[in-house]
This record gives structure tokens, C-alpha cells and sequence, in this order.
């Protein structure tokens, strides 16, 4: 079947617009540092400044409370405590810890925030990167594990059982903050916006046109900005998890960010990236992470199996593939890859 090739949202806009009540018909931008990413909100609508300072205010909420790097951070405090006793946290990191528990069940332990030891070894995008040695990895996996949070709704408060076991919310509060930066826009009467949390993006509404959006999935064998597929969607989130995003090189092989929690190593399933496509971020930030260390077959089963979330899987060999909902709004835009539909 033939597509159509369309515009890719994320790098150029050309808007037609006309309307008895002109609305500005450029977007305001604004890019800013936060939660260890590049922020970037594109807002139409004559609201669109004081929605955007809104926003920014809620996403350094947001970092300083769940940031491992901050030390007055309340995940900071959940693991300075960690075998001694059970911090006091708000409803936001409470909700996003659970919701991480709650993932870590569902893909049987490949998504695991209890990881922070074993990413801490590796220090990737640190300036101490470096390979651990095995008897590294096997005390940091044993220390690995989301069956010792201890979670009290009540008490709003959060315990790891053991001492040195931390917490890291690094794969899913990004998803978080983007549903939380749609929401203040919404408030703030916005109806059309591209959220963009380094490649964790809400597609907010309708382009100010009135058709979708056509967000452009990276391609994780090139530099930043050279896409493979684009998908056309509205009011959706599409998140991304890919070895490209953080890593280093070592003889000629690549240690990425993600972690396999079974053997401590960055993840082997020859996946370079899955996107998940859902209504909220939060679900596809998660799931981004799980279907990558779960990897194709497991992953995709788990995908299908969830109601309203899609997911496009690009391997090793350079094959796309993508679950039943969502063939229709994709545009396979870099022949070098095959789509396998
Ligand atoms: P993402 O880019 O959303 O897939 O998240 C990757 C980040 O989450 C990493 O930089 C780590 O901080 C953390 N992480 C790595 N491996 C895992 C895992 N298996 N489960 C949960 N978090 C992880
Ligand atoms: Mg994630």
C-alpha cells in the first residue's frame, strides 16, 4: 500500500490559518535544561507565554522532587533512609513510584526502578563511565529488586528494605511530567502543542491546521534529527526508548543506558528502539523501557495485550515493526529499513 509522505512536526511547521478571531498562528517556543533532558514546548494560542511559565514551573517541581542527583530531592530521601526506615513523600512521587511498581509486575521484573545501583556502576553519561567487573554486577543486582518497596498509600510514605538499595525514576517520570505539562496546558486553555521531554512527546490536540501531527521516529543508526518512519497521530503521546540516547563506546560496542535487570549488562535483545504510542506518557515511558528489555516477542505480546497503547520496534537488522492499531499512521520514510506489516 502507498502512503503519503508528509511534513515531519518536529522540525518545520507551515501553518494556514484563518479564523473572525485571528489566534497567533506562530508557535511559541521555548527549550530550557530539566529533568537531565532538553525541554521543548511548542505552544499555539494567544495564551501560550503564560501557559509555557506555568509549565516550566511544573517541570522543575517536578525534577527537584524526584531527581537521584539532587540530594534534598524525596527520592533522595527514600534512599538515604533505604533499610532504616519509610520517607514521607507528596502524591506526585508517590503516584510515579507506584505506577513504576505497578509496571515492574506487569513485565515481570525487565522494568525494575530498584536499578539505580547497577546504572550507578556504569556511570553512562557520567564523566566516569566504565565497565564494571562481574563482581560489580552481581553486588549490584542482588540488590535489585521492586518486591522490597515498601509502599503505604496511607501513610504516603515509601521504604526500600535493604540498605543501599535506590530508587531511580530516570525511565518513567519523563512520561509523568509530560501528562502533567499537557494538563497545565489544558488549564491554561491551550488546544494545540507539541511537548517534547528529549524525545518523550505528547502531540497535544490537533496540529492549529486541524490535522494530526507527524512525529518523526529517530533513526538509531544515525546523528540527531535523521528520521526512519514518521506516525500521524492526535492527542497521543509517543515515547521512545533507544540504545542511541545514552551510551558509550568500548572497543567498537556499544554500552547503552537500559539495563537488563537479570544480568545487570545494558540490554541484548537486538532491539535499537521502541516507541510506544498511548493516551498517557506515563504508560509509554514505562512501556518503553519494558518492551526494550523485554524485547520483540515478549514486548509485543505485552503490548497487544494492553487496550488503547501501540508500539514500533526497530531491530538490529533493520526491520520495523509495529502492533495491529497503529499501521495506518505510519510512513516508513528511510529505505534502508523494512517494514515487516
Ligand atoms: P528510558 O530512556 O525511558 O528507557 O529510561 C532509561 C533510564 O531508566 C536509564 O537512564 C536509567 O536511569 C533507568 N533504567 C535503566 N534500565 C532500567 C530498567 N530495566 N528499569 C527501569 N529503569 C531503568
Ligand atoms: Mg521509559
Amino acid at each position: 500500500m502507498e502512503r503519503k509522505v508528509n511534513n515531519f512536526d518536529c522540525k518545520e511547521e507551515k501553518d494556514m490559518f484563518f479564523s473572525p478571531h485571528p489566534v497567533k498562528k506562530d508557535a511559541t517556543i521555548k527549550e530550557f535544561y530539566s529533568l537531565g533532558t532538553i525541554i521543548q514546548f511548542k505552544v499555539y494560542g494567544n495564551k501560550a507565554e503564560r501557559a509555557i511559565d506555568k509549565a516550566t514551573d511544573r517541570i522543575k517541581d517536578i525534577d527537584n522532587k524526584m531527581s537521584v542527583f539532587k540530594d534534598y530531592s524525596q527520592l533522595s530521601k527514600i534512599n538515604h533512609n533505604a533499610g532504616i526506615r519509610a520517607a514521607k513523600v507528596d502524591k506526585d512521587t508517590y503516584f510515579v513510584i507506584r505506577k513504576a511498581v505497578e509496571y515492574s509486575v506487569l513485565s515481570g521484573g525487565a522494568f525494575d526502578p530498584t536499578i539505580r545501583p547497577v546504572v550507578g556502576l556504569w556511570g553512562i553519561q557520567t564523566d566516569h563511565a566504565r565497565i564494571p567487573n562481574n563482581d560489580e554486577i552481581d553486588a549490584g543486582i542482588n540488590l535489585v529488586n521492586y518486591k522490597d518497596i515498601i509502599l503505604d498509600e496511607k501513610d504516603s510514605s515509601i521504604m526500600l528494605k535493604r540498605e543501599k538499595q535506590e530508587l531511580d525514576v530516570g525511565a518513567i517520570a519523563k512520561g509523568f511530567a509530560a501528562d502533567e505539562v499537557k494538563n497545565v496546558f489544558k488549564k491554561n486553555k491551550i488546544k494545540s502543542a507539541l511537548i517534547n521531554l528529549g524525545g518523550n512527546i505528547f502531540a497535544m490536540g490537533n496540529k492549529i491546521d486541524g490535522t494530526p501531527w507527524n512525529i518523526g521516529i529517530q533513526d538509531p543508526l544515525k546523528s540527531r534529527g535523521e528520521i526512519v518512519l514518521s506516525i500521524s497521530v492526535k492527542n497521543k503521546s509517543v515515547v521512545t526508548s533507544g540504545n542511541y540516547e545514552r551510551y558509550f563506546i568500548h572497543n567498537g560496542k556499544r554500552f547503552h543506558h537500559i539495563i537488563d535487570p537479570l544480568t545487570g549488562n545494558p540490554s541484548e535483545k537486538g532491539i535499537l528502539s521502541t516507541t510506544i504510542v498511548s493516551d498517557h506518557s506515563i504508560d509509554g515511558d514505562a512501556l518503553s523501557t519494558c518492551a526494550f528489555v523485554m524485547g520483540l516477542n515478549r514486548g509485543m505480546a505485552l503490548i497487544e495485550s494492553i487496550k488503547g497503547v501501540d508500539a514500533i520496534f526497530i531491530t538490529e537488522n533493520k526491520i520495523v515493526y509495529s502492533t495491529s492499531g497503529i499501521k495506518e499512521n505510519l510512513s516508513l520514510l528511510n529505505n534502508d529499513f523494512y517494514y515487516e506489516n
